[in-house]
């Protein structure tokens, strides 16, 4: 945990107190004495970065906030995602949190498998808490949205151009076989959009049609096909790196 994180309800006057792993983390791998500043943020809020240690035992800490800075800003880019495995949807989580996207998608494809959409990593009151880790790693207080949409075609159709400029629509997919070693279509430097990424068996051919003429640009990482939670990370990561100086 990079950023000691609570809920709005727990906050009492600038005053904290945690229980449990929280509190544990602040007393075993903090070592945090009273006295010592830590950061801390509340969900949803300000980030908190000399929070003071009032009280901190292995099953009590006693925050007192201090001077509050502002959010984060949100990564520039958002994340269309067709569902993937549970077990993938749950390790993509708090990643996903971790790089700072406003929005995400899950939406449907053809080869999104049916009894996906009964996973409980799907339930608000599961995933949010797997949000909120990531957010506690990199430091951040704020949740993405979360949009689920059981139809792509709208979404690609009728929502997104209204919400991503031309240019800014972006679907990510392997280069066609045999192209070994195409130049990888790099996206486009910086600036808000939203970038789709297919699921396990990749996006139909009539998804990508739909995608470009819905004005969504195609774009690789390269001839390596790589599972959809490292094209997640890479695409994000690769998307939301500050402009060069
Ligand atoms: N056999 C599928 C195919 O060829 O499309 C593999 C799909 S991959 C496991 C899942 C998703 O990750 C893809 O639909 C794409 O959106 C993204 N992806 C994986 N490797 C990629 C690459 N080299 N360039 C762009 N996107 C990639």
């Amino acid at each position: 945990m990079n950023r000691i994180l609570f809920e709005p309800s727990e906050n009492r006057g600038g005053e904290v107190r945690l229980a449990g792993p929280r509190a544990h983390h602040v007393w075993a791998v903090l070592q945090a004495q009273p006295g010592d500043a830590i950061r801390a943020g509340e969900v949803g809020g300000d980030r908190y970065d000399g929070a003071r240690v009032v009280v901190s035992t292995p099953s009590e800490c006693i925050l007192r906030l201090g001077e509050a800075s502002p959010p984060l800003l949100r990564a520039a880019w958002d994340l269309l995602l067709a569902l993937p495995r549970p077990k993938c949807l749950r390790r993509l989580w708090p990643q996903i949190a971790a790089l700072g996207p406003e929005r995400v998608y899950l939406t449907a494809a053809e080869k999104v498998e049916k009894d996906y959409w009964g996973s409980t990593f799907l339930r608000p009151e599961v995933y949010r808490s797997l949000l909120v880790d990531g957010l506690a790693q990199s430091g951040d207080t704020i949740l993405p949205e979360v949009e689920v949409h059981r139809r792509l075609k709208p979404l690609v159709e009728d929502v997104l151009p209204r919400r991503y400029a031309e240019g800014r629509r972006l679907v990510a997919h392997p280069p066609r076989a045999g192209a070994r070693n195409a130049a990888p279509d790099k996206p486009p430097a910086y600036g808000a959009g939203i970038v789709a990424v297919g699921p396990e068996g990749g996006w139909s051919d009539y998804e990508l049609r739909m995608f470009e003429a819905a004005g969504f640009r195609r774009v690789s990482l390269g001839p390596r096909v790589l599972r959809t939670d490292t094209a997640v990370v890479a695409l994000l990561s690769l998307l939301t790196l500050p402009p060069p100086r």
